[in-house]
């Protein structure tokens, strides 16, 4: 039977920057994943580029049932800490835009980064392992797989979510937590497109690529991003925000034009061009594709532009500024980004992330209930969580 200090199960961000902080410390570090490589996600995370934190993460860009939880680390290992280790590895990285920080090169600079750091701080990495049991007793967990048994004085668990299955996402994390007495709040996918209703497919699934800068709106939640009309349904990056605020039967609010008073606008344009008509005056703000299929939907009549009054007008404007869509629901954890819900915080410590009833048991980034927004923030709570309970496990 091997003996370690720390077993680490998965070796995405969460587990190898715990794993490379135990081993730093001197513990005998192994880190077990049931894939052929190490950190999947973060090789085509951010197209391929790595979206690997935000400049302004903070604990508002984070949801969860105790949105306090995720402060201790959040501040103990920051988006700067990240980007320190990032410089000392000269890895090439740009803002895209809000913050947002991308390897100009590829995602796997960062892969390669965790991998020198664990090799340093002597982590051992096991790939394609099947556990298949975890237990307790002695003061000591014992790891199965169909190979080998194995003893270790502290788990952790940083199996990630249930997003993207065929990467080999498992629910294991989340049944271990359970077998342990923990409570596992409800998952759903999050970051994720939304699909039509069938009769709105019908009508906007012609207009699919077309894209525009919109406020999204749920539940009192707003994203100011773009918005993308696909053959399935909405998406976009403030689609994929909104996502995470919807539930299933809620309507999303869409201001198609933010940045214009549509009621100033067309005034403007009705004195200017009074013969023009609506759908040329829209055209000039809104993709003409767009417009065309509103038309169709009766949001506005096509008549010269004189021919509005200030009702009518306002009528247009508040139907674009507050455009409704009732979602049939998401893609689901096909190609949601990321896992809502997961191990219940009020079960962990916030400063070292363990068990308060289970000592040596550990649980890191996203198998934990804290999501984050679109934009790096969840690799940053993964690099955050990872690093605190390495200093402990
Ligand atoms: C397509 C896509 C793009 C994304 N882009 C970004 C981005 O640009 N920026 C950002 O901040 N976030 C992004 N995310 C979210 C981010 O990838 C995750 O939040 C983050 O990877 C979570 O880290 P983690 O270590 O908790 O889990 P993961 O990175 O998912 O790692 C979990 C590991 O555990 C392994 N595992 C699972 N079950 C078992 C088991 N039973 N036994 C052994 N090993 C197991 C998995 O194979 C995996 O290697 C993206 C997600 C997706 C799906």
């Amino acid at each position: 039977m091997q003996q370690w200090d720390v077993i680490v199960i998965g070796a995405g961000a969460a587990g190898l920057m715990c794993a490379i902080e135990a081993g730093k410390r001197g513990r005998s570090v192994l880190v077990l994943d049931n894939g052929k490589r190490v950190g999947r996600k973060i090789l085509m995370s951010g197209g391929g580029r790595c979206n690997f934190t935000n400049m302004y993460a903070a604990p508002e860009n984070f949801l969860s049932q105790n949105k306090h939880f995720c402060k201790s680390a959040l501040s103990r290992y920051t988006q700067w800490d990240f980007i320190a280790l990032v410089q000392k590895h000269a890895i090439a990285y740009h803002e895209k835009t809000l913050g947002q920080l991308f390897c100009d090169d590829s995602a796997k600079d960062i892969v390669d980064m965790l991998l020198s750091e664990a090799k340093a701080a002597n982590v051992q990495i096991a790939l394609q392992q099947n556990i298949s049991d975890v237990s307790f007793a002695d003061g000591q967990y014992t790891v199965i797989t169909p190979e080998l048994s194995r003893r270790c004085h502290s788990v952790v668990v940083a199996s990630g979510g249930l997003s993207l299955p065929n990467l080999g996402a498992t629910a294991f994390g989340f049944q271990l937590a359970e077998q342990f007495g923990l409570k596992v709040l409800p998952l759903r996918a999050a970051l994720v497109p939304l699909t039509w209703q069938p009769s709105d497919k019908a009508v906007f699934e012609e207009i699919s690529g077309v894209s525009l800068p919109v406020t999204a709106e749920a539940n009192g939640t707003m994203f100011p991003e773009d918005m993308l009309f696909t053959h399935r349904g909405l998406s976009g990056p403030a689609i994929l925000q909104i996502s995470s605020y919807w539930q299933p039967g809620d309507e999303v609010l869409v201001n198609m034009a933010p940045q214009t008073d549509l009621v100033e606008f067309l005034t403007a344009q009705q004195q200017a061009h009074p013969e023009q008509e609506v759908k040329t005056a829209l055209g000039k703000l809104l993709p003409k594709r767009l417009v065309e299929k509103l038309l169709e939907l009766n949001v506005f009549a096509n008549q010269p532009l004189k021919a509005l009054n200030p009702k009518s007008i306002k009528q247009i404007a508040d139907s674009l500024h507050g455009y409704i869509f009732k979602p049939n629901g998401t893609e689901g954890y096909r190609t949601a980004e990321v896992t809502i819900g997961g191990v219940d915080t009020d079960y962990l410590s916030s400063k070292t992330m363990e068990a308060k009833q289970q000592p040596g048991l550990y649980f890191i980034g996203e198998v934990v209930d804290v999501t984050g927004w679109l934009g790096g923030y969840n690799f940053q709570w993964a690099w955050a969580s990872g690093w605190v309970a390495g200093q402990y496990c």
